[in-house]
């Protein structure tokens, strides 16, 4: 029988934990065993970190499973453990530096945070929202948009925050989908020196729209609005005029925190929702414990609050762990190209969280650009989004860590809420291109088609065999949907729908999605693996693969490579590409087809859309378009494809 996914890239590099951050690391040595050999006791002691108004009397209640509740019977209200407590103790301690594309700065207290929370919850409880309502939050990164999030957290209403670069429509379906009662935007927001329009996105998602009564406005594009009066209300004109002070909503543990839309890389869009005291635990606990904070750190996680990593690790997890963080509004080439690097140099950031096409992006545009700025501030890299190429990894370890800075490939989903396969800086060697091993109390494994576990050194599919405090409590209006989509695969466990490798160390690969997964004359192929072979080359900075229908092998694999700084793709380098996979991981991977393109069609998240590639591979009229972030590119891509380079028949 073949193998369910095969392990055909080795990495031998390893690099161990330095021994400065080791010893004064925030996780303890034993905790994996510790975890492993009581979870539940585990998350009850990282719960215990956060403030509750009762205690639980349940710790895991499993008796209508999948439907899991954590932390039956307790009460709090999130606001309190990311906010109150810390202001009782310092309530001058910064929780954010915001840097506006423009160049514009401000720096913003805890005490600050608060007292805007509370007059912004007040403005809310004007609009008569409260408790069970939805709130949509269409906004770019200001600061205002943690103040919306943790206002409707503090009167106990859900935020469903809209990425601020989806269109009307998209936020449309996504205000319907959860009749939301109140929407806060912005009139503009910078990005890449022009203003987007929000406010009038979502004037035009509201056209005949019944549940939304009230929006809120937060002047910052200063561009001109259309005005609905009774229905539209400015920041600046009822936000300050409110009281500072606003009694946290006692909340149930399993109420209702936010619904979140998944980044719909593979498709429609799902609901996925969020309660309070299980989410904020994981939260909580991983960024303590993965990211290693200390007072004296300043913090930079490039997500958007669109994404379930701005909601966990830019919002919920920091504020919870009093932290200081940088936040910045625009792009990375705003106005050139070392944006980033320039923020770290002002700043003086010890730790950076980002995304592996952000990474291979900068290995597109070359390494003096972060050469050129002072970045021995930084003592932590971390990457989450996609798998990261080996190759990647070392470009990120070599020209941004500076060979000096761990890195935390975090693995994790919008279902998930927190990271579940990560290593711990302190304490896990990590392997470039590997997620290691799973968070203290996480309970993940692979599994051949038959739920079976694989041995070490073999490929499957990833599994997680026990509940977690952060889990998905459901699809949002759609019960079905939820145990289809997560439950149904393996009986009692949950399938996250990743391809994923063990490999003699009990380290975990993940191989992207199982959709994905390519059947080249009967070898299951991983898209990742020739990938970060394609990537190995020195000329390449990214690359996608797919696998199109075949007459002879059953797929062929068309490989679309992204190639470094100016070089330009020619047939000789097309030969030299298939060798390099072929010798890297063997002639079975070796891409039918190659073709060049200056970019890759992404997800508004950043991810790469494979299934329009396979579509275009194989002369389909395109997918579902509306998560595409370039959309020009797919035509540029579909112009150069329709006569492959390096056809293999
Ligand atoms: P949709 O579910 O709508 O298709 P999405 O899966 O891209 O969208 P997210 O929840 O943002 O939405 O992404 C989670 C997925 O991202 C994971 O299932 C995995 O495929 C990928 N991923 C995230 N982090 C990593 C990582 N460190 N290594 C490998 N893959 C990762
Ligand atoms: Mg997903």
């Amino acid at each position: 029988m073949s193998e369910t996914i095969e392990n055909l890239f080795q990495e031998e590099r390893s690099f161990p934990p330095p021994e400065a951050l080791a010893s004064r690391a925030n996780a303890r040595p034993r905790i994996h065993q510790e975890a492993a050999a009581d979870p539940q006791a585990f998350w009850v002691e990282e719960a215990k970190k956060l403030q509750w108004k009762q205690p639980w009397d349940q710790v895991l209640d499993d008796s209508e499973a999948p439907f899991y509740r954590w932390f039956v019977g307790g009460t709090l209200n999130v606001t309190e453990s990311c906010l109150d407590r810390h202001v009782a103790a310092n309530p001058d301690r910064i929780a954010f530096h915001w840097e506006g594309e423009p160049g514009d700065s401000r720096s913003i207290t805890y005490g600050e945070l608060l007292a805007e929370v509370c007059r912004t919850a007040n403005a809310l409880k004007k609009m008569e929202v409260g408790k069970g309502d939805t709130v949509a939050i269409y906004m770019g990164m200001v600061p205002e948009i943690v103040v919306a999030m943790l206002a409707c957290a503090r009167i106990g209403a859900a935020h469903s925050v809209v990425f601020g670069g989806f269109s009307a429509d998209s936020l449309r379906e996504r205000i319907d989908d959860c009749a939301c009662k109140a929407v806060i935007t912005q009139d503009g927001s910078w990005r890449r020196g022009s203003v987007f329009p929000l406010k009038k996105n979502v004037d035009d998602s509201l056209i005949g729209q019944q549940t939304v009564k009230n929006v809120l406005v937060l002047r910052r594009g200063e561009n001109p609005v259309d005005w609905q009066e009774g229905r539209d209300h400015w920041w600046h004109e009822v936000v300050p005029e409110m009281s500072d002070i606003c009694e946290p909503e006692e909340m149930d543990a399993e109420d209702l925190l936010f619904i979140l839309y998944t980044s719909g890389s593979t498709g429609k869009p799902k609901g996925i929702v969020h309660t309070c005291g299980g989410y904020l635990t994981g939260v909580s606990s991983t960024f303590r414990n993965v990211f290693d904070i200390k007072d004296d750190d300043l913090y930079w996680c490039t997500a958007d609050c669109g994404w379930v990593t701005g909601h966990s690790y830019i919002v919920y997890g920091p504020l919870a762990n009093n932290a200081t963080s940088l936040i910045y509004e625009g792009t990375p080439d705003h106005p050139q190209q070392d944006r980033w690097w320039k923020l770290i140099e002002k700043y003086g950031v010890t730790i950076l969280y980002t995304a592996p096409t952000a990474i291979r992006t900068f290995m597109k545009w070359g390494e003096s650009l972060p050469g050129g700025c002072d970045l021995t501030s930084l003592r932590l890299l971390g990457s989450v989004g996609e798998p990261i190429n080996p190759e990647a990894w070392m470009w990120y370890h070599e020209h941004i860590g500076q060979q000096q800075c761990p890195i935390v490939d975090t693995w994790w989903q919008t279902e998930t809420g927190s990271i579940m396969i990560t290593p711990l800086p302190g304490i896990t060697t990590t392997k470039p291109g590997s997620a290691t091993t799973p968070y203290p109390g996480i309970d993940a494994h692979v599994v051949d088609d038959d739920g079976n576990r694989v041995e070490r050194g073999h490929g499957g599919i990833l599994v997680i065999d026990s509940p977690w405090p952060s889990m998905l409590r459901g699809i949002h209006g759609d019960p079905e949907r939820y145990k289809e989509v997560y439950w149904s695969r393996f009986e009692g466990t949950y399938f996250p729908g990743d391809g994923c490798k063990i490999d003699e160390d009990g380290y975990l690969w993940l191989l992207g999605r199982i959709d994905d997964v390519m059947l080249i004359s009967g070898h299951n192929i991983s898209t990742t693996e020739v990938e970060s072979a394609l990537v190995d080359h020195a000329s390449v900075a990214e690359a996608a693969v797919v696998g199109r229908a075949d007459d002879r092998t059953g797929q062929a694999i068309a490989a679309f490579v992204v190639l470094r700084g100016s070089e330009v793709g020619h047939d000789e380098l097309i030969v030299e590409l298939r060798k390099h996979v072929a010798n890297k991981i063997g002639p079975i991977a070796k891409p039918a087809s190659i073709v060049f393109t200056p970019d890759l069609p992404k997800t508004r998240s950043g991810k790469i859309m494979r299934r329009l590639l396979k579509d275009i591979s194989e002369k389909r009229k395109l997918g579902d378009v509306t998560t595409l972030a370039n959309a020009d590119i797919v035509e540029a891509i579909r112009d150069g494809a329709t006569d492959p380079a390096g056809e293999d028949h």
